[in-house]
């Protein structure tokens, strides 16, 4: 038989590359500025029309390419910036493989304009499908300006498949971003069927964040700033208030290079645990450099993935840096200013608490739970809300007993209270179970957490299975209060229960809790944090339950002592607030 293997005509080869490279009109961009950027710009204009479909245009100021350059570099791997094999373990350039003008030169009619400083004559190029058409001397400013025309045009099946202007212009706009969060040094603008669509001069980088995400995040911007000998980690977290319903804004980049990498997008959610909505998504842009040896860049074509060589450090430097930047700025609700105070933390009441921890109190009904908050809540009352914070104004905030401006129950569901911008709205249930999981991991942390005994002890009878999990969680059940004892054979009896929570049905308190753990698969808290939150969950009020007016005014307080006053343990807001100035909106006509 004769031999069949041929290789590929460069044409199609190419065209093949291409489609690994260069799946949009977006990616042009992005394979178009990293060039650019590499060839040591600090002016990058690009020009598109109909989305990148028709033209996609980037001129730059960088240093150029002589004639034998500019003609090199349009075959597959012909680069400039890797030498020798090493060279891909130190890479600082965005480029390296070579791929990206042969691609684009491949499915595309280019032009290429390009001179070296202190060259006379530039060189012009066009090519079309692979094929030269024109090579030829041409005036022009040192730089190099590079136009694409017709993409897909010699691939329809490609250019059918490409989406709406409106959605491919978004990747576009998605990409000219990375580059240019990257890089707040140099200027960048962008045009899209003549119309000016970014300015970005250069410049500091919160002004060139904000340049680019929006001028109304500039307030939410907390800065994160932490070295240390393995990484440098810098850039902003949003506030918590700023998380959105849909992914928005959220930018990592590594070494100048946006990267996308789910474990590390992970570790800056995490930061954010508890703080935000489990359906929210926090703003994030966040530059870390790291040597190049540590890195494999060069595992995915569109280089947006990277090799770590320790991706735990990363993720664990990650998230501190993140806690550490939104903890230093105390983030604090959208309340009003004059009553952050009033809410911080610190003015809580672990302080007041002589034990350190539990008030240990021996009830029984949840809502006998509100006597011992009345005492936690007054002294807040006392320390701030009365005598510092309002002193100016007593009227704003009307003492809790005063009926007049009591919170207002809303079916049995929610608290609604008066605040200078308007209204606090509580979800009385939200509220409810993250005070009592705050409560129940203070519990963990003291030795002898009220026990509440049961009358008669009560055995309860797991599966293998259950019985095992059970088996491990013991010494943290035991430490919630409980009193449970391993009976061996899968089955094991109850003496107690802790003495914060209601009475009621101590086995089916601790088959739910049970369950609820079980099912409780995030990654990130430990046992400690899951139990208290199974706990919690299983045992607080459900709504529809009446709260007496005494009471309503100690549960917001309550709620804004705890350390973490915005969502309850499974992640849902504990409070939203209506401004006043919103709702008289609503009064206005159309
Ligand atoms: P890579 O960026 O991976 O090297 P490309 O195909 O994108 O591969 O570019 C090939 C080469 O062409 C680059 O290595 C560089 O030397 C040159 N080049 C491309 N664009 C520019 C530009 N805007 N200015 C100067 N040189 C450029
Ligand atoms: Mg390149």
């Amino acid at each position: 038989m004769s031999d069949i293997i041929r290789l590929l005509p460069d044409a199609i080869a190419n065209q093949i590359a291409a489609g690994e490279v260069i799946q949009r009109p977006a990616s042009v961009v992005k394979e178009l500025i990293e060039n650019a950027v590499d060839a040591g710009a600090t002016d990058i204009q690009v020009i598109v029309k109909e989305a990148g479909k028709a033209l996609i245009k980037v001129v730059d100021n960088g240093r150029g390419m002589s004639e034998t350059d500019a003609r090199m570099s349009l075959e597959r791997h012909a680069t400039s910036k890797l030498r020798t094999s090493e060279d891909l373990f130190a890479i600082r350039s965005m480029g390296f493989r070579g791929e990206a003008l042969a691609s684009i030169a491949a499915i595309a009619q280019m032009e290429i304009r390009t001179k070296q400083e202190d060259d006379d004559v530039g060189t012009r190029i066009v090519i079309e499908a692979s094929r030269v058409k024109t090579q030829e001397p041409t005036q022009c400013a040192p730089g190099t300006s590079i136009d694409v025309k017709n993409l897909f045009f010699n691939v329809p099946a490609r250019r059918k498949f490409l989406k709406s202007d409106p959605v491919e212009f978004r990747h576009i706009t998605e990409e000219f971003a990375r580059v240019a969060l990257a890089y707040p040094g140099i200027g960048f603008s962008l045009h899209h069927n003549d119309i000016e669509i970014y300015r970005l001069p250069p410049g500091k980088l919160r002004q060139r964040v904000i340049g680019v995400i929006g001028k109304k995040h500039n307030e939410h911007l907390v800065p994160v700033s932490e070295e240390t000998s393995y990484v440098t980690i810098k850039g902003f977290v949003g506030k918590p208030d700023a998380a959105k319903k849909s992914r928005g804004d959220q930018y990592l980049f590594v070494n100048n290079r946006f990267i996308r990498s789910p474990y590390l997008h992970h570790a800056i959610r995490a930061a954010f645990d508890e703080m935000i909505a489990s359906g929210a998504h926090p703003l994030y842009i966040i530059y870390l450099e790291i040597d190049p040896s540590k890195i494999d860049v060069n595992v995915h074509p569109t280089k947006q993935q990277i090799k770590f060589e320790d991706e735990k450090i990363i993720y664990n430097y990650l998230r501190v840096s993140a806690r550490h930047a939104l903890g230093k700025y105390s983030v604090t609700p959208s309340l009003d200013f004059d009553q952050e105070r009033a809410f911080r933390p610190d003015h809580g009441m672990r302080p007041h608490d002589p034990s350190g921890g539990l008030q240990r109190t021996n009830i029984q009904h949840w809502d006998k739970l509100f006597e011992g908050m009345q005492n936690d809540a007054e002294q807040v009352n006392t320390l701030t809300l009365q005598s510092e914070v309002f002193a100016d104004d007593p009227d704003r905030i009307a003492p809790a007993d005063d009926k007049r401006n009591a919170p207002y129950q809303l079916h049995n569901t929610l608290l609604i209270s008066q605040i200078k911008s308007g209204a606090l709205v509580v979800d009385q249930q939200a509220a409810h179970e993250r005070i009592l999981y705050e409560r129940l991991l203070k519990a963990l942390d003291v030795e002898n957490p009220g026990v509440q005994k049961v009358l008669f002890p009560l055995t309860l009878e797991l599966s293998a299975g259950d019985a095992a999990v059970f088996k491990d969680l013991l010494p943290l059940i035991n430490g919630l209060g409980f009193e449970v004892e391993d009976f061996g054979q899968n089955s094991f009896v109850i003496h107690g229960t802790p003495a914060i929570l209601e009475g009621g049905d101590e086995k089916q308190t601790l088959l739910d809790m049970l369950d609820k753990f079980k099912n409780d698969l995030d990654p990130i808290v430990g046992n400690k944090e899951k139990m208290a939150r199974a706990l919690s969950l299983s045992t607080t009020t459900k709504r529809g339950t009446f709260l007496p007016v005494e009471e309503r005014q100690t549960l917001i307080d309550v709620l804004f002592a705890c350390e973490n006053p915005y969502t309850s343990p499974s992640g849902r807001k504990c409070f939203v607030v209506l401004e006043l100035e919103e709702l008289l909106k609503r009064f206005n006509k159309d």
